[in-house]
């Protein structure tokens, strides 16, 4: 997984699609087990540093960068 240093931190580039006027991606580090399949977390629009929706895992730690895949 490609990385960017923000703040000294090497954060996880992440991709995601725009649905509507929100930025979603499945979550390579959250799993919903009844459904098995990765879980999609949520972000307003805005390219660029968030904090981890992960209830859990080495996103928490860094955050991850947001792009809009093109
Ligand atoms: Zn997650």
């Amino acid at each position: 997984m490609a990385t960017e240093t923000h703040d000294g931190q090497d954060c996880p580039v992440i991709y995601c699609d725009q649905v509507g006027d929100q930025l979603v991606f499945d979550c390579p580090h959250c799993t919903d087990r009844r459904r098995r399949r990765h879980r999609k977390h949520y972000h307003g629009l805005g390219e660029g540093r968030r904090v981890a929706h992960c209830a859990e895992g080495p996103l928490c730690d860094t955050g991850y960068i947001l792009k809009l895949r093109k």
